[in-house]
């Protein structure tokens, strides 16, 4: 699947850390740089260690996803009140209950975008604020040789729309409990975050914004997590071709793009592990292999630390 970005995407420029940025801005006394650079990690660290906002990393990578959590008794709610949404980059996120042994507790999962610059930004939630440092990833540049017939992002009539509408889809319960698991047995053969040269040029304002198994055609497809089938498009896509997307709730959403066949129906309950089809080459691909994506709360995620990690 493609991600195109709305934001300016300055990927190919060395980017420098606010942080180290800051060093080198001052009037700092000889032999203060380090110093400074110090402190400012530093206070990163103490602001960190004092926030309510309880962040699973502070240092997250472009891509990564930060599960924030927060005691209710922090939020000063009235009884019976909402929590207010959470504002990171520009999107809102929606917190959702759960207990702790210190009470009850609300919890969320952000993800920083791809192509979001390096640097500290804030996450605040009504009054409650903090900040991260997001921190470069590195993604490479991959060389792709298509036909002209395929090197082109057109779309058939309503996909953008089926596909944005999956991806947006935040469904109030949780269904998975554990790690996510691979949804393919093949080899990988293009990792997340790639930026792109195809037929001699870069694409400016693309990545890849999943993984691709090099399954032979036919191959199993599995579920990598539980959940219910918010897409299955059979022969109408141009771009993703047949594609399976699975609400697993809370705003995270898979997506199997470019499948030989699709085994499950809209609105179906998935298991992790269940198989929901075969891996193909319909839409824009160059060959057989499944892309796999994982969006949370409608930005691409690395699908890598959901299977190293249980959110
Ligand atoms: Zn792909």
């Amino acid at each position: 699947m493609l991600q195109k970005s709305k934001t300016a995407f300055f990927g190919i420029l060395p980017l420098v850390l606010s942080v180290l940025s800051l060093t080198s801005a001052g009037a700092a006394p000889s032999g203060g740089h380090s110093l400074k650079k110090a402190e400012e990690l530093s206070s990163v660290d103490e602001a960190a260690a004092i926030s309510p906002l309880k962040l699973s990393t502070f240092r997250p990578k472009q891509g990564e996803v930060i599960e924030l959590t927060v005691l209710a008794k922090e939020l000063a709610l009235e009884p019976g009140s909402e929590p207010p949404l959470i504002e990171f980059l520009g999107n809102k996120y929606k917190l959702f209950p759960f207990d702790t042994e210190d009470g009850p507790a609300y919890r969320a999962l952000l993800t920083v975008p791809v192509v979001q610059k390096v640097g500290s930004v804030v996450v605040s939630v009504g009054a409650l604020s903090t900040r991260v440092i997001v921190m470069d990833a590195h993604y490479p540049v991959q060389r792709l040789t298509l036909p002209p017939s395929k090197n082109n992002f057109n779309m058939a009539k309503g996909e953008e729309e089926a596909v944005d509408k999956a991806k947006a889809t935040v469904s109030p319960v949780r269904h998975w409990t554990k790690n996510f698991n691979a949804p393919s047995k093949a080899r990988l053969s293009a990792g997340f975050g790639l930026r792109r040269i195809v037929n001699g040029k870069l694409l400016p304002d693309y990545f890849h914004s999943g993984l691709d198994y090099a399954g032979f055609q036919g191959s199993p497809i599995v579920a990598c997590a539980p959940g219910v089938v918010v897409l299955a498009s059979t022969g109408v896509f141009k771009l993703h071709g047949n594609t399976v997307a699975i609400d697993h709730g809370q705003g995270v959403v898979s997506f199997y793009i470019h499948m030989q066949k699709i085994n499950v129906k809209l609105g179906q309950k998935v298991d992790a592990g269940q198989l929901i089809g075969a891996v193909g080459q319909t839409g824009r691909a160059n060959g057989p292999h499944l892309h796999f994506s994982i969006y949370c709360n409608n930005v691409a995620s690395n699908p890598r630390q959901w299977y190293l990690k249980a959110f």
